[in-house]
C-alpha cells in the first residue's frame, strides 16, 4: 500500500499569532504538495521519485525554509543542506553548505546516483551540480524579504534562531511505494544567523534523514545539534531493528532522547508495514500525509489533522 507524509518544519507556531489567512495559505500549500505527490505515487512513481518531487515543490514554496525562501546565515547568505535516502539498499546522497543549485534535494540525489560519495559540501557540491546539468541560480534567488527581516532581528538580538520560531520551516518527505520500497528526503537553510559553514542534522545520514526498507523512513526537523547528538533517525531504526519496537514507540522514544538533552522538534516516519508516525514535542509541526483510507490530511498544531 502507498503511503506518504511531508513536513514543513516544527516549532513555536502560535495559533493566536499565526491563524487566519496566513494559516490558510500554509494549509493550502501543504495540501497541494501532498496531493500532487500522492497522485504521482498512485500513477506508479517510486518512493524515491516521490520524496524528491515533494521536497522540490517545498523548496520552490517561499513559506518554507528550503530552496527559495531558505533562512540566512550571519553573512546574509542562504547556505543549504539536503539529503535523500533510498530504503532498498540504504543508498544515500547529501549536500551541505551549498549556495547556487536551485534544487538542493536533486543535488543530493545526483551525489547518490552519479558519484562514489555520500556527501559533498560547499562550492564543490555546487560545481558538481553544474557539471551534471543541474540548474544553477544567483545566490539572491533564494533570498526573500521575510528572511532578510528575520536575520536583521536575530542579529540585533544576538541570537541564532530556529526558523520555526518565526513560523517557517525545514522541509522533508517520506514515502512507501506500491512495491513496498521506502525513501526519505530532507532539505533546509538551517538556522537564522548561524555561523557561515555551520552544517545541521539534515544532511547527516542517521540524524535528520534515514531510510531502510526493513524498518522505516524518517525525516526530522528541529534543533539540529540535538538531533545529531542523538543520531535521532538512526535511533528510530535501531529501536525497531534490535528491540522489535513498533514505529510509534520507537519514534516517541527517540524524540524523548532529543528532548532530554533540551532539543525540540519532530519527525515524520513511515514503517515497512505502512504505519505512519508524526510525533513532535514543539507546539506545532506543518505536516501533510495520506491516511490508511487514502485521504490527504493536513495538520499544524498538536490537536489537529
Ligand atoms: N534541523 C534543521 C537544522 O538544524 C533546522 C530545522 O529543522 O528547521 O539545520
Amino acid at each position: 500500500m502507498i503511503r506518504l507524509a511531508i513536513h514543513g518544519g516544527a516549532g513555536v507556531i502560535d495559533r493566536e499569532q499565526f491563524g487566519g489567512d496566513r494559516e490558510q495559505r500554509y494549509r493550502e500549500a501543504l495540501r497541494d504538495i501532498t496531493t500532487a505527490t500522492h497522485d504521482r505515487l498512485r500513477n506508479g512513481a517510486s518512493a524515491l521519485d516521490a520524496v524528491e518531487l515533494a521536497v522540490r515543490l517545498l523548496e520552490d514554496c517561499p513559506y518554507f525554509n528550503a530552496g527559495h525562501g531558505a533562512v540566512l546565515n550571519s553573512d546574509g547568505v542562504a547556505e543549504m543542506d539536503a539529503a535523500v535516502m533510498d530504503g532498498r539498499e540504504r543508498r544515500c546522497g547529501a549536500v551541505a553548505a551549498m549556495k547556487t543549485t536551485r534544487y538542493p534535494v536533486s543535488l543530493a540525489r545526483a551525489v547518490m546516483e552519479q558519484t562514489e560519495h555520500v556527501m559533498l559540501a560547499g562550492t564543490g557540491a555546487d560545481r558538481f551540480g553544474a557539471s551534471v546539468g543541474l540548474e544553477q541560480v544567483d545566490a539572491d534567488y533564494f533570498i526573500t524579504d521575510d528572511r532578510r527581516r528575520q536575520l536583521t532581528a536575530a542579529a540585533r538580538e544576538g541570537r541564532i534562531s530556529l526558523d520555526h520560531d518565526e513560523k517557517y520551516g525545514t522541509v522533508g518527505a517520506v514515502a512507501r511505494d506500491a512495491d513496498g520500497h521506502l525513501a526519505a528526503a530532507t532539505s533546509t537553510g538551517g538556522m537564522t544567523n548561524k555561523l557561515p559553514g555551520r552544517v545541521g542534522d539534515t544532511p547527516v545520514i542517521g540524524s535528520g534523514t534515514w531510510a531502510d526498507n526493513a524498518t522505516c523512513a524518517v525525516s526530522g526537523t528541529g534543533h539540529g545539534e540535538y538531533f545529531m547528538r542523538s543520531a535521532m533517525a538512526y535511533d528510530i531504526h535501531a529501536r525497531m531493528a534490535y528491540t522489535g519496537d513498533d514505529l510509534d514507540v520507537a519514534a516517541s522514544a527517540a524524540l524523548k532522547t532529543v528532548a532530554s538533552m533540551g532539543g525540540s522538534g519532530g519527525v515524520i516516519a513511515i514503517a515497512a508495514d505502512g504505519t505512519v508516525a508524526l510525533p513532535f514535542n514543539s507546539p506545532g509541526m506543518y505536516r501533510g500525509w495520506v491516511d490508511a483510507s487514502g485521504e490527504v490530511r493536513i495538520g499544524i498544531y498538536q490537536d489537529d489533522g
